[in-house]
């Protein structure tokens, strides 16, 4: 795999307003320093224990995103230094996200994972679970914590149409709830989908950060 050339071929592919996390997780620091040299500065890893040593070895100015499932007895580890999290798809996540940042002196920003797929498999809230979280968990009084945006995943099909209609659907609960909860809330803008397989799609329906692994470092050896 030619890790220089593809990451500047996705970058190719990304409108101005869209960034890129090169998801590096099952592959080693060395590919990460080798997209680091051609200027990548923001990486994605889904476990903390990869992610906690990846970071102690590699440059201090990498921006690292969580965008796998994290358990909360896992947040302290990575609250000290992580730049964003994606997928946080309960309160109790958010509070306790909340609670290691202040302990860190720090202000993450996270996002609210969103369930868009047809599979039964996955994490995140449904809309309507997310709209009553938002009405009724006391979020605004979490000092340390920043909601940026929303994440979500499509169902793994060959099905453009529907991979297409479930990126807008997204978009669209994204802009509803800047209308309802975050009015006038700057720290609200992102939108965080799209894929090795499917991120052209989710640009075109208005994702702002794409999250593409295998694309960039080839196949993950588990
Ligand atoms: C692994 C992973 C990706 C990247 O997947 P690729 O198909 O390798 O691009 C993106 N988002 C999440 C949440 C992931 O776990």
């Amino acid at each position: 795999m030619d890790i220089q050339k593809q990451l500047k071929e996705v970058l190719s592919d990304l409108p101005d307003g869209v960034r890129l996390v090169a998801v590096s997780k099952f592959h080693p620091a060395e590919a990460i320093q080798t997209a680091y040299e051609a200027g990548q500065r923001i990486f994605g890893e889904s476990r903390e224990q990869e992610l906690s040593a990846k970071q102690a070895q590699l440059p201090a100015d990498i921006e690292w995103h969580f965008i796998g499932h994290l358990q909360t007895n896992k947040v302290k580890y990575i609250a000290p230094y992580i730049a964003m999290i994606h997928a946080v798809d309960t309160y109790k996540l958010l509070a306790e996200i909340d609670r290691q940042a202040a302990k860190a002196g720090r202000i993450i920003p996270c996002l609210l994972e969103i369930h868009i797929a047809q599979e039964a498999n996955k994490y995140g809230f449904t809309f309507e679970a997310c709209r009553e979280m938002l009405r009724c968990e006391p979020w605004q009084s979490l000092q340390h914590v920043r909601i940026a945006g929303v994440m979500g995943m499509a169902t793994n099909t060959d099905d453009e149409a529907q991979i297409r209609q479930e990126f807008a659907s997204l978009r669209a609960f994204a802009d509803e709830l800047k209308e309802s909860f975050f009015a006038g809330n700057a720290d609200f803008r992102e939108v965080s989908m799209g894929m090795s397989h499917d991120y052209r799609l989710a640009v075109a329906e208005g994702s702002t950060l794409v999250r593409v692994g295998s694309k960039i470092f080839g196949e993950r050896i588990y």
